[in-house]
């Protein structure tokens, strides 16, 4: 039984990768905002904004935080509103990437691994 809905994780997904504006929000080390947080989805942790040291970027405005423990883009910040700090939502979250990556059925997935390779060699 999971705590949280699948339509609710996947909107929480799109967060880590559509709405870059917004990750920068709550992710952007110059504008450390105090009480505001990241969580990945792929390794699980959660960390303050002030720990993202790289970012990928593509064009002049695609900008992505890059996980400060695992090197992914898999972050989402405090700042879309979802539990970020909930260990069992980045759980359930990664769940559903996987699960997604298995269904290959998902734009967002070609993206997710574009960049992952683009940046970091992998
Ligand atoms: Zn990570």
């Amino acid at each position: 039984m999971s705590k949280y809905e699948t339509e609710y994780l996947k909107e929480a997904f799109k967060h880590s990768r559509l709405h870059k504006q917004e990750i920068l929000q709550s992710c952007k080390p110059r504008v450390f905002l105090r009480g505001e947080s990241c969580g990945c989805f792929n390794c699980k942790k959660i960390f303050k904004p002030a720990e993202i040291k790289e970012w990928a970027e593509e064009g002049n405005f695609m900008i992505n935080a890059l996980c400060p423990h695992c090197g992914m883009i898999s972050v989402i910040g405090s700042k879309s509103g979802f539990p970020v700090n909930d260990s069992e939502f980045l759980e359930e979250l990664n769940l559903l990437f996987l699960e997604l990556e298995k269904e290959k059925d998902v734009n967002l997935l070609n993206e997710f691994n574009k960049f992952r390779s683009h940046d970091r060699g992998y």
